[in-house]
């Protein structure tokens, strides 16, 4: 596997089957990745500010097919937001890290700590450059359609997608695909909210 695409080339959306069955652990960027990279600001009238971000619905199931299927999912940001902490609560992510100053590495070397996972069985979806450090680092370095140049030269993987627009959810589908898993777990989510009375 080519780990530098060069300038200019387009890394491939789709994953081989022994590059996915390593992947122990996701790592997610926040904005660009889980959102368009949009930050909605204001303040409510006693003056507290308020911070708000867009997610999408269709990540989320993504992300949950991936905990079902016992990949581990963590959340790394470079900024500080209330409502990261509500998505990741929201999703049972319980690795979730918010640092002012991107220190991504540190974060993450923490998580492989406590889940026994070396950097090799990591995938990390990323788009910017805080993320660079990392992708250089993780097994899989994947980016989104809005990835920066500098960023994508180091991915294995590319979405079709956008970040806040179907990316996590792309690259979530790519792994359990490549992994043969993707249809057990969809056909297993549906089963588990079909007809009762149906059952025999
Ligand atoms: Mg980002």
């Amino acid at each position: 596997m080519t780990r530098s695409q060069g300038s200019g080339s387009v890394p491939p959306s789709t994953l081989s089957a022994d590059v996915a069955a390593r992947i122990q652990l996701v790592v997610l960027d926040v904005d660009g990745v889980l959102t368009d990279g949009g930050v909605y600001m204001g303040a409510l009238p006693g003056g507290e500010t308020l911070e708000m971000k867009r997610f999408d619905i269709q990540d989320g199931l993504g992300i949950r097919l991936l905990q079902w299927a016992g990949i581990e999912v963590a959340i790394v940001s470079g900024r500080v937001s209330e409502a990261t902490a509500i998505r990741a609560r929201e999703l049972d992510v319980h690795e979730c890290h918010q640092d002012g100053g991107a220190q991504k590495i540190r974060a993450i070397k923490g998580i492989l700590e406590r889940l026994d996972v070396g950097w090799d069985q990591v995938a990390m979806l990323g788009d910017d450059l805080p993320d660079l450090a990392v992708l250089r680092r993780v097994g899989v370095p994947a980016v989104v359609a809005n990835v920066a140049e500098e960023v994508r030269r180091e991915a294995v993987w590319q979405a079709k997608r956008r970040g806040g627009h179907g990316a996590v959810r792309e690259f979530c589908e790519a792994i359990l695909r490549a992994r043969g898993d993707w249809e057990a777990q969809m056909e297993a989510y549906v089963a588990a909210r079909g007809d009762p009375e149906e059952e025999g």
